[in-house]
């Protein structure tokens, strides 16, 4: 800074605070439509500011009080647009002192009393100036009695009061408020414009400083005027020469968004090793890991937002151009992506090392990224395999040749059932009977398989003993009253084989014996159900799009297959995982 230190030194974003909307940057549109509502006479009662924070809201209701109550220089103007800046309520307006202006922070002052003093004064007619001007920031924060205590006002307003509100968040304020305010959109400044803004102040600041530099600075406020001016006023304390492109980086110490769009990009590309360097540059400056993948999540929700179609409009112009690039991969893509740098930021955060995990996101990001979504797998098959499946199936098959018994009245709903009964072994067809007798005379079970042990200690509460029996016993022979099982690994319990005898004794009301072989015992129970499920998944695999999609992802496999009966197979629900 090169001010001579002949006065207190004043931040410049006070000291370039816009005092009319021809100092006002990259609201066109606004002054307009004020211009022209001024020009014919058709001024509201009461306007609506907003925008994000540091946008000009504050200024803009500032001037637009000054323009409503300039007199001109001689004394003699009218409502304007471009308040001269020299009559007295100007000058008033100006340094904050203007009796009739009056501004309140809802922030501070939310409740129905702070309201009521305003509503109160808003009677009276102005001491001096033309209108009584009630200007309050942050509206939304106003609670809702206070809301219905200003709504009475705003619905009859007496011909001399204004009301300018400013508010950061428009949809916490009531619609019933809304639709009695003339609404403003103040748009974030965009970069070119901040940019030469930057470049006139330090120019007349005499601050030094490079191009680049005022740009980065520029993107870095997001279209905020307050804050770009605060960021130069920090780069010009920091740096007495020249403020150089490098050092505004340093002092943004945080990876601006092109950087983090850049890394997305290159992931979305399949580019890893672009990525993983990028990555680096992001750390380098100081990035911490779950901020740097959540500012990935940010993006990624900005170009699904383009990709169904809402507009960009808040963006400034270089990123809505590189999101509008990401959004082109497509809603499918970009929600992959979504789901797996949501499941990586929490990876990181218990990570012992965030850092190496966020390398480890964007390596599967990027791994992931370009392979073809299931949709378009599907949709690049031949046309034959859906037939090629039902035929496969065999209710397809049964149901084809159903009709050929005449007696059937209904053959399709008939016929899965019945191929349990037809294909399957005689002791899993039991158990549905034996469990009806066991209903209809409770004491008696029956065991004519291990399965039939294991349903009935299931039952009794005995998981432990289920558990073990399913996981350890191999079954040589089951005869009445007599269980010789050969056991397999090591069990810990010594009284297993006794404890078992004597439940199975007491379940079917009759002795049974419970028998240690030392060889010829089959497959135990959980033995049989994994083969079970590895029948299933051969099945699947063999099914022509679960095929298809093995072929396409080396690393694909089948990690569950869902047991279904014969007559739900036709919605196969396999679940196929990238490793
Ligand atoms: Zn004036």
């Amino acid at each position: 800074m090169k001010n001579i230190a002949n006065q207190p030194y004043r931040v410049l974003a006070r000291k370039y605070r816009p005092a009319t909307f021809e100092q006002m940057i990259g609201q066109d549109a606004l002054v307009q439509t004020l211009t022209n509502a001024i020009a014919l006479g058709r001024l509201a009662h009461a306007f609506i500011l907003t925008g994000v924070r540091g946008i000009g809201k504050t200024s803009t209701a500032r001037i637009l009080a000054k323009g409503l109550n300039c007199e001109g220089a001689d004394g003699a103007g009218g409502p304007n647009m471009s308040p001269c800046g020299t009559c007295n309520p100007c000058n008033d307006i100006n340094e904050g002192r203007h009796i009739d202006v009056l501004e309140m922070d809802a922030a501070s002052n939310t409740g129905v009393d702070d309201v009521r003093d305003i509503i109160d004064g808003a009677a009276y007619r102005p001491v001096s100036a033309r209108f009584k001007i009630y200007i309050i920031d942050e509206v939304h924060m106003l609670s809702r009695s206070a809301f219905n205590a200003l709504l009475k006002t705003l619905e009859e307003p007496p011909d001399n009061v204004k009301f300018i509100f400013a508010t950061t968040e428009i949809r916490k304020v009531p619609v019933t408020i809304l639709s009695r305010c003339q609404r403003f959109d103040l748009r974030r400044v965009p970069v070119d414009v901040m940019t030469h803004h930057l470049q006139t102040i330090a120019d007349s600041e005499q601050i030094k400083a490079a191009a680049n530099a005022l740009v980065h600075i520029a993107k870095a406020s997001e279209g905020s005027v307050r804050d770009a001016l605060s960021l130069l006023d920090q780069a010009a304390a920091m740096n007495a020469d020249e403020i150089s492109e490098q050092a505004v980086l340093d002092m943004l110490g945080q990876v601006n968004t092109d950087l983090i769009l850049k890394i997305l990009q290159a992931c979305l590309n399949g580019q890893t090793a672009a990525a993983l360097d990028l990555f680096a540059t992001a750390d380098a400056c100081g990035a911490e890991p779950d901020v740097f993948i959540a500012d990935m999540l940010d993006n990624i929700h900005l170009a699904s937002l383009i990709a169904g179609g809402a507009g960009s409009s808040d963006q400034p112009e270089a990123q809505s151009q590189m999101l509008t690039a990401i959004a082109t991969v497509g809603i499918a893509r970009l929600g992959r992506a979504w789901q797996l740098l949501l499941n990586g930021h929490r990876e990181i955060k218990d990570a012992p090392n965030p850092k190496t995990a966020a390398q480890m996101v964007l390596i599967r990001l990027a791994h992931i990224a370009p392979m073809p979504t299931p949709a378009e797998i599907i949709k690049s098959l031949p046309e034959a395999p859906m037939d090629a499946h039902t035929t496969q199936t065999p209710t397809a098959v049964l149901s084809s040749e159903a009709p050929r018994t005449e007696a059937d009245p209904v053959p399709t709903q008939v016929a899965p059932t019945q191929i349990p009964q037809t294909e399957t072994s005689l002791v899993e067809t039991d158990i549905p009977s034996q469990l009806a007798n066991e209903k209809s005379s409770p004491p008696e079970t029956v065991f004519s398989s291990l399965q039939d042990i294991v349903i009935s200690l299931n039952e009794a509460g005995e998981k432990i003993l289920a558990a073990r029996l399913r996981q350890h016993l191999r079954p040589v022979s089951l005869t009445d009253g007599k269980l010789e099982v050969q056991i397999d690994g090591d069990v810990k319990q010594e009284n297993f084989l006794s404890d078992l005898a004597r439940f199975m004794s007491q379940k079917s009301g009759q002795p049974w014996l419970v028998f240690q072989a030392a060889q010829g015992g089959g497959p135990t129970l959980a033995e049989l159900d994994q083969q079970a499920v590895e029948q299933k998944k051969k099945a699947a695999a063999e099914h022509p799009i679960v095929a298809a999609i093995l072929e396409k992802f080396d690393s694909a496999e089948i990690t569950a297959v869902n047991l279904h009966n014969a007559k739900d197979e036709t919605h196969s629900n396999d679940e196929v995982k990238n490793a």
